[in-house]
């Protein structure tokens, strides 16, 4: 039977560590007084099924808040080869999960709480937050949602690997192990074709936890770990008895899935990408991350995101392991022989200088990580190699047959004008937004010929704002399909790259635009002012949003734009025009409707050769003269585009909300 539906103030999905941290941060800030609670998890959660640790000083936030559940803290660890170090003023701190969630239950029990063991199915925002469980639905003002990310196995992706473990809490018959130190990782395992070693927690003199970690794009074998885990004990301390097995998996992610996340649902633990993935520590991000939600419930959802340079980093180590799997052992040897624990900590917490880094770097396997820096440069690049390819080409014709290199680089062009630059237009009708059925008929015709029209009277009363309207749809819409290309969200940001484009064009080539402005009846630009001022701030600014944003492929389009001052205006507009902006959106379309090129340029023919027959009839009409043809040429591109930018504007829309 269906329960009634009820509105909660506060919801949890998801009754794990992220939630718990969270909850009692918003105990300690009072901020759960007279609110309705629910929470909302399919287990019980009252076993003990994760051990936390963090390092930390003793006086942190962090460990002054579970003082009473710290159970363990060491102030020496022993780290592969290298001699035991002493942390200090650091700890290693060890909670149990069930410690955390018996706290968390008790503190709970001041307020208005309701339990339900529930699986959260769907989690949708309206006017307030919709809960669909496998057994009712809910409303919310604000839901917490700690619900594990989906992932696909197995990983494809070079930039991702899996943590995964097996342990194995053991009673020993001999009181062989020092109490005060911990084992962060002893590499002398069997490697598996991966990288893998041993994690030791001693709890006393005789009982630890013994786990056997993997980092690898296959998870860890059960068989093989137990093998591994029961030699290794027998060897270091003798006979055992096993008290209770952990098994877990943490994602070492850089292309985590992204959630569903606005103000009124916000995305916690390990949905929230708060897992360092080259590390798969989480518990200090998840606690930081609790504190900033705690002080404004649904409004600071953010901790502070890593920096681009530890970033990369990440990206670099995950790169190495996943691809070279076998370069772990010896890296992390290296690293931990020639650097001391307490600097390796503060590099982990990101707070090392960059000069640090590269003193660190330098000790180690410098070749491997030289190599994991080109591939990953390239694997971000090589959708930019058909961009620089005609530039190349002109490059060699210009050396080997000048008089040819223009001509052999506008027949490139037409070739891809013809292949895909008139091709990705013509799929307005597939996007829905003028044609119900997504074909097309004589009601998507008329609307499309009708927008087009607009478009066409603004040129015939003023030119001048016809001009500056089309400039500013077209720098929106090569924007917007760029940041989809970059996997970007804001289509202000866009926008800005697309008015930078235009400006680096137009203001490195204004005795060329003049021409064009003149044929139009515009306004010129007067030639004495200091355009090139302007092509070098835009150059500026754009490399400056391409390092804020860490984004290879809009630098080296900055670059690009640098190098077409050296090329004619119209030559360099059609490069990035083909073989950038239309191959781009035709991979989103082709992607989109799950069609091969193929079938999606049979779609696209009869509009190219529509196009092409249009072309030659305006352009040929040769007794008005090359001013006249060219001013007639660019009103109607600049009005055919109109209906096409809208069409895309709302098929990236579309897109965008089927992806989160
Ligand atoms: C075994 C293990 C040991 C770890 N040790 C450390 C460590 O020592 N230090 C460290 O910093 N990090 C550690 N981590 C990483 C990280 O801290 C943990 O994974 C942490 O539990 C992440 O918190 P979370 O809230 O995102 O996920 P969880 O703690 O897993 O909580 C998610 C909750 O969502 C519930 N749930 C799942 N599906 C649904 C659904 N559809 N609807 C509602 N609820 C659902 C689950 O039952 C679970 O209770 C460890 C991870 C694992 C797996």
């Amino acid at each position: 039977m269906k329960k009634q539906l009820k509105i909660y103030d506060l919801v949890f999905s998801g009754f794990g560590a992220s939630s718990c941290i969270l909850i009692n941060q918003l105990h300690k800030k009072n901020e759960l007084h007279k609110k309705r609670i629910l929470i909302l998890d399919p287990s019980e959660k009252k076993t003990n099924d994760k051990t936390f640790c963090f390092w930390a000083n003793p006086n942190d936030d962090i460990v002054v808040d579970h003082q009473e559940i710290v159970t363990h803290s060491w102030s020496k660890v022993w780290i592969d080869e290298a001699l035991t170090s002493n942390i200090a003023p650091l700890k290693y701190h060890h909670i149990s999960s069930e410690g955390l969630y018996n706290k968390t239950r008790k503190v709970l029990k001041n307020y208005d709480v309701t339990f339900c063991n529930e699986t959260v199915e769907k989690i949708e925002e309206d006017e307030v937050v919709r809960i669909w469980t496998s057994e009712s639905n809910y409303m919310a003002h604000l839901v917490f949602d700690s619900r594990p990310p989906k992932i696909k196995t197995p990983l494809s992706e070079k930039q991702n690997i899996w943590q995964s473990f097996l342990g194995y809490k053991v009673k020993l018959n001999n009181s062989v192990l020092d109490e005060d130190t911990c084992t962060l990782m002893d590499f002398n395992v069997v490697q598996d074709g991966a990288t893998q070693f041993v994690y030791v927690l001693p709890y006393s003199t005789n009982e630890a936890l013994i786990e056997l970690t993997r980092f690898g794009k296959e998870k860890i074998d059960v068989e093989m770990a137990e093998n591994a885990l029961k030699n290794y004990i027998n060897q270091h301390y003798g006979a055992f008895e096993v008290k209770q097995v952990e098994r877990g998996m943490i994602p070492m992610f850089l292309d985590m899935p992204r959630s569903n996340q606005s103000k009124r649902i916000v995305p916690i633990g390990t949905r929230a990408h708060m897992v360092k993935p080259s590390t798969g520590y989480a518990f200090k991000n998840m606690y930081e991350h609790a504190k900033s939600l705690s002080t404004q419930p649904g409004k600071s959802k953010q901790r502070k995101p890593s920096s681009l340079r530890f970033k990369f980093y990440d990206r670099l180590l995950i790169y190495i392991l996943a691809v070279w799997p076998k370069m772990g052992k010896p890296i992390f040897s290296r690293l931990f022989g020639s650097k001391s624990l307490s600097f390796i900590l503060k590099f982990l917490d990101e707070n090392t200088s960059m000069k640090e880094d590269i003193g660190m770097f330098s000790k180690l396997q410098i070749g491997t990580f030289l190599k994991a820096v080109l591939y990953l440069f390239i694997e971000k690049a090589k959708n930019q190699i058909l961009l620089f390819a005609p530039l190349m080409l002109y490059g060699i014709m210009h050396l080997i047959l000048p008089d040819y290199a223009e001509l052999s680089l506008y027949a490139l062009i037409a070739i891809g004008l013809f292949l895909v630059g008139i091709p990705h237009g013509a799929m307005d009708h597939k996007t829905g937004l003028f044609s119900d059925n997504k074909k097309i008929n004589l009601s998507f015709i008329f609307k499309y010929l009708g927008v087009m029209l607009m478009a066409y009277l603004v040129w015939l009363i003023s030119p001048t704002v016809a001009l500056v309207t089309f400039i500013l749809y077209s720098a929106w819409h090569f924007g917007e399909t760029d940041i989809q290309e970059w996997k970007m969200n804001s289509r202000l940001i866009g926008f800005l790259w697309g008015l930078l484009m235009f400006s680096a064009l137009f203001f490195s080539h204004v005795s060329e635009l003049n021409v064009i402005l003149k044929a139009l009846h515009v306004q010129q630009l007067p030639p004495e002012l200091p355009w090139l001022g302007l092509f070098f701030w835009s150059l500026i600014l754009s490399f400056l949003l391409a390092r804020l944003h860490g984004s290879i492929p809009w630098f080296l389009l900055t670059c690009f734009l640098a190098l077409s001052y050296w090329l004619p205006l119209v030559m360099a507009f059609a490069i990035y025009f083909v073989f950038h902006h239309s191959w781009s959106g035709w991979k989103h379309l082709r992607t989109s409707f799950k069609e091969s090129n193929w079938s999606l340029f049979k779609t696209a023919l009869p509009f190219n050769l529509g196009a092409l027959i249009l072309f030659v009839v305006l352009f040929l009409n040769i007794g008005m003269g090359w001013d006249y043809n060219m001013a007639q040429i660019f009103i109607f591109i600049s009005c055919i585009s109109l209906p096409h930018i809208l069409s895309m504007s709302y098929f990236y829309k579309k897109l965008k909300t089927k992806r989160v």
